[in-house]
């Protein structure tokens, strides 16, 4: 449809300015690193100067990250799928994103006869990696992470949901969540969501939002087989 078609030129241009912003930035970006290393080591143990690299270091780090966020967002998704055991994949995104939280709990359901799924391990690592980070955001004073695997029956395929115990999401923002640069985080950057909608897409997969009025949220994600 006409709407369709204004939507991926807008998505391609947002993408393109997207790679030149990124680009532009990450070589001042590796500048700043090096000084910061060299500065560090100019520092007296537990000095007020010390405290400030790290600050700035900090921040670095934020930008850094940005920048990822937006080079993935700039690359047209071209999956390279292998089959590959789901479990393996989201034990890894959701230790990267819970490791530094012990107020967090971690309970995980999966059935045992999911077949592997042909994917691309690096995109749907980084697919899992958004949703587990959103559900320990949506969490700050702790929680329950919880992550259920199962078959698909209705269509061949498996559904991996992610559940937090946070404040939920208001039903008529859960559309809008997907657009890029769509952020209610001081630090977010609004770009998780919109890569992980355009990456399961491009594996013919689908994502879709439950958060009943009682709080909580689930993220239900369907792929194909
Ligand atoms: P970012 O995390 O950088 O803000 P995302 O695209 O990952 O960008 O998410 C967009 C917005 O969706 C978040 O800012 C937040 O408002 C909302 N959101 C995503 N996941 C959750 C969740 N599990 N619980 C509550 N709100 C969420
Ligand atoms: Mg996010």
């Amino acid at each position: 449809t006409q709407r369709q078609l204004v939507e991926r030129e807008r998505l391609a241009a947002l993408g393109e300015l997207s790679a030149v912003v990124a680009h532009e930035v990450r070589n001042p970006l590796g500048a700043i690193f090096n000084a910061l290393a060299t500065l560090r080591r100019f520092q007296e143990p537990e000095s007020p100067g010390l405290t400030l690299v790290s600050i700035l270091s900090e921040e670095a780090h934020r930008l850094n990250r940005l920048v990822d966020d937006l080079l993935d967002f700039a690359r047209p998704p071209s999956p390279q799928p292998q089959p590959v055991p789901l479990a393996h994949l989201l034990e890894e995104a959701v230790r990267t994103a819970t490791v530094d939280q012990p107020r967090l709990r971690v309970e995980w359901a999966l059935e045992p006869d999911v077949p592997p799924l042909p994917m691309d391990a690096r995109m749907m690592r980084q697919v899992f990696l958004n949703l587990a980070l959103n559900a320990v955001q949506a969490m700050p004073q702790g929680g329950t992470l919880r992550i259920r695997v199962h078959r698909c029956h209705t269509r061949t395929g498996a559904l991996v949901e992610f559940t937090d115990t946070g404040p939920g999401i208001p039903p008529g923002l859960h559309e809008r969540l997907f657009e890029p640069f769509f952020t209610t985080k001081a630090t977010g950057t609004g770009l998780g969501l919109a890569i992980v909608r355009r990456t399961l897409h491009a594996h013919g997969g689908h994502i879709s939002i439950e958060s009943p009025p009682t709080g909580g949220t689930t993220f239900r994600v369907r792929l194909p087989l």
